[in-house]
């Protein structure tokens, strides 16, 4: 029997070793922490299940989750709703989960509060997104240089940016047009956009059964130190409490730290310089709130700021707090009940900080996020019971990388789509899995649609 060491128990991981355990392997996931998920974990206080995340899904139960969970005959279901979401801010409204019927996208585009000149262009870019056709040359454009192309309007391009920083943690001066344009595309034909019964970590928690049932084993608190090469083949995985043989390792750990923990000397020199060359999302910091009554009736609150395009993310760059945050609010306990005890509400306010934030920088952004939720809605400062705040460094802390990015590595033109690290390495018999290598698509479903990929190279496509 094939023997099969991951390291790391993200969704990636996960779902790629519970995927080869099902074909016949013999699968061990070595998890560094007490607890498996890496950034799509969630811990619980006083009742309430928090995400470590700002987590919503963009494909639901329709993307690379229900796709794998089916492929492993494990439940994990959504919850969408319709309306899905609620924009404030730059525009106030209801957003529909469903913009495909002419009429609603004609009203969409009123809304955002596109100028009624500017609006055929917008149809325009609109219509070209949902198409989900990608030209090869919106491979080499940014979402910004793309859009370019249709309209000037500032609604267009403050939606599109804040979009961009919501799917792929980056802006849109930098982020990937066919990236963006595939999962924009993806995202609005689905009409799935939801989140898991259980909360998001009904996710790993999914991948981990499966992998279980099919005799595979996961050890937590044990961290891979160093992958074993021999002759430009791996050999297995080290850890303190010693040695894992293995056919294959398979890393869920980013492709800088597998750099490291392989070594220059087995990679060689070109692999580990363009890892450590590689630019990652931006972090995302968050603040939960324990309510101890609804506040907020709607699934989701996405704050655009009321500020040209440029300016919105520009603090990210400055590394300064933002004049008008940009705010992504899940209400969890709207969309599952169960995540807060009984009367009660839970709120996660996400938004964007730069790379290797101190604390002090993330309170300080935080505490703008804080008093724009707060305005924006008056009767949740008197509703708090606890107030939780994630900093960079508690991703940091998740996933071990310094800069504490949300997604992985940045989706720009240079490292998105065919330019994105591939499964393979140099090392025979090592491969990459997860947000880093392997895919496209947003944050966890890019980690998963990685997995998919990878266990059909090694085994074949499903159902061979
Ligand atoms: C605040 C925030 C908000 C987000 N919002 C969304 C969202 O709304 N939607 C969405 O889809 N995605 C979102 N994401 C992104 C998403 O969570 C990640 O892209 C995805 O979870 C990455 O999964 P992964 O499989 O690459 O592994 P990771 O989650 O990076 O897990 C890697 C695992 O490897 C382990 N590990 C590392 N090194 C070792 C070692 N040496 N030995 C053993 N174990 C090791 C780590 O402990 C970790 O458990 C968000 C992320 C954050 C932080």
């Amino acid at each position: 029997m094939e023997k099969v060491v991951v390291i790391g128990s993200g969704v990636g991981g996960l779902a790629c070793g519970a995927l080869l355990a099902q074909k016949g392997a013999s699968v061990t996931v070595l998890e560094s922490h007490p607890f498996i998920g890496g950034r799509c974990a969630a811990f619980t206080r006083d009742g309430f299940v928090c995400d470590f995340g700002v987590h919503m899904f963009s494909l639901g139960n329709l993307g690379p989750h229900g796709q794998a969970a089916r492929r492993l005959g494990v439940d994990l279901p959504f919850v969408t709703r319709h309306p899905s979401c609620r924009v404030m801010g730059r525009a106030d409204f209801d957003f529909p989960l469903d913009i495909k019927p002419l009429p609603r996208l004609a009203l969409l585009a009123v809304r955002l509060g596109i100028k009624p000149s500017r609006l055929p262009g917008a149809w325009k870019l609109f219509r070209a997104l949902l198409s989900g056709r990608i030209r090869p040359d919106m491979e080499d454009l940014t979402a910004r240089e793309y859009v370019l192309r249709y309209s000037t309007d500032p609604a267009v391009h403050v939606f599109v940016n804040c979009l961009c920083q919501l799917y792929f943690a980056v802006d849109y001066l930098t982020v990937s047009a066919a990236e963006f344009a595939l999962c924009f595309g993806r995202m609005f034909n689905e009409s799935a956009f939801g989140y898991p019964a259980g909360g998001c970590k009904a996710i790993p928690d999914a991948f981990a059964k499966a992998l279980y049932r099919a005799g595979g084993r996961i050890l937590t608190n044990t961290r891979a130190v160093n992958i074993r090469v021999e002759n430009n083949e791996v050999q297995g995985v080290e850890t303190k409490d010693g040695f894992f043989p293995a056919d294959r390792v398979i890393s869920n750990a980013g492709i800088a730290l597998t750099a490291g923990l392989a070594g220059e000397s087995a990679l060689g020199r070109e692999f580990v310089e363009r890892a450590g060359k590689l630019r990652h999302s931006n972090p995302y910091i968050t603040i939960q709130y324990a309510l101890d009554r609804p506040v907020i009736p709607y699934p989701v609150v996405f704050h655009m700021p009321n500020l040209p395009a440029e300016e919105v993310f520009s603090y990210v760059q400055n590394r300064v707090p933002p004049k008008d945050p940009y705010i992504f609010m899940p209400v969890p306990s709207n969309l599952d009940p169960s995540l807060a005890p009984p009367g009660k509400q839970l709120v996660i306010a996400g938004t964007a900080a730069p790379a290797r934030a101190g604390k002090g920088l993330c309170d300080e952004i935080l505490d703008v996020v804080d008093a724009k939720v707060k305005e924006l809605f008056p009767g949740l400062a008197g509703a708090v019971i606890r107030e939780f705040r994630t900093s960079r460094a508690d991703v940091t802390g998740l996933t071990g990388h310094p800069d504490g990015e949300a997604i992985g590595l940045a989706q720009t033109p240079d490292q998105s789509g065919p330019r994105r690290p591939r499964h393979e390495t140099p090392v025979k018999g090592l491969y990459l899995v997860g947000a880093d290598a392997g895919a496209r698509g947003i944050g966890t479903e890019m980690a998963v649609a990685s997995a998919l990929n990878l266990a059909d190279r090694l085994t074949g496509p499903a159902g061979s």
